[in-house]
């Protein structure tokens, strides 16, 4: 479960994140929804612990990570990321990719990696390299790798926008499946309407740095909450 209470963030004295509570339950998505410019990557960084907010509280599974004083550091906070250059370590095998992260976590780390491989369906290229597969089989590794420690948490920033549009719906259809099986609770940062309705159990819309509405997909579709809102996701065809 993740928790984030009042967060904010500030550059140049402009508030770019402005006081975000969310709260996500394991096995639940929340779709991050919002323009361009809107603090979605800068919320997202700081619940990673990449970076550091100006005020605000943030728990994973009940215990506090992150608040001004106090600071867990990225790695121990039970988070899996992916970006959307998802980088995969090029001068490592997939096995090594996915392995990666499971040093010192006690699991069995030759098991996980085949059966995660074995899930995303690339086990015939445990020992290839990066640049020897495709965009898709890329993303799948990188999938694999950031559940891999069996995160409480996934932060996904994006993770879709670098595919082939022919890809992209059957990649973003798997990708939940997996995720749901996984049972983390997942943050999906988006600015496509449409790809948030696609996966979102809850769907949280961000403008200006504030959360302007949550609710289940259908619901802010079809009662969005001003006039910019309606806008915003009247692309969807
Ligand atoms: P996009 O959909 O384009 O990725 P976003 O919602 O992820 O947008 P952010 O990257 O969080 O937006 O940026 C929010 C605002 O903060 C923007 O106005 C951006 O220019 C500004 N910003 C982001 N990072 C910094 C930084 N390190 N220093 C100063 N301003 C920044
Ligand atoms: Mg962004």
């Amino acid at each position: 479960r993740l928790e984030i209470r009042h967060l904010v963030q500030t550059y140049d004295g402009k508030r770019v994140v402005d006081d975000v509570s969310l709260t996500i339950h394991a096995g639940c998505v929340t779709c991050l929804l919002g323009p361009s410019g809107c603090g979605k990557s800068t919320t997202l960084r700081m619940i990673a612990g990449v970076e550091m907010q100006a005020s605000g509280e943030i728990y994973v599974d009940g215990g506090l990570i992150c608040d001004t004083v106090f600071r867990v550091p990225p790695e121990r906070r039970h988070i899996g990321l992916m970006f959307q250059d998802f980088a995969l370590f090029p001068h490592l095998t997939v096995r090594q990719n996915v392995g990666f992260g499971l040093k010192g976590t006690g699991i069995d780390q030759e098991a996980r990696v085949r059966e995660l491989l074995n899930r995303v369906g690339l086990l015939r290229h445990i020992d290839s390299y990066p640049h020897q597969l495709s965009g898709g089989e890329q993303q799948r590794v990188a999938l694999a790798r950031a559940l891999a420690p069996r995160p409480s948490v996934m932060l996904m920033d994006e993770p879709f926008s670098g595919l082939d549009n022919r890809l992209r719906d059957g990649i973003r259809d798997d990708t939940l499946a997996l995720l749901k099986e996984e049972g983390a609770a997942v943050l999906l940062v988006t600015h496509e309407p449409e790809e948030a309705m696609r996966m979102a159990d809850e769907i949280a819309l961000m403008r200006g740095g504030k959360i302007v509405q949550r609710g289940a997909p259908y619901n802010l579709y079809n009662a969005p909450v001003d006039k910019a809102a309606v806008s915003f996701f009247s692309d969807i065809n």
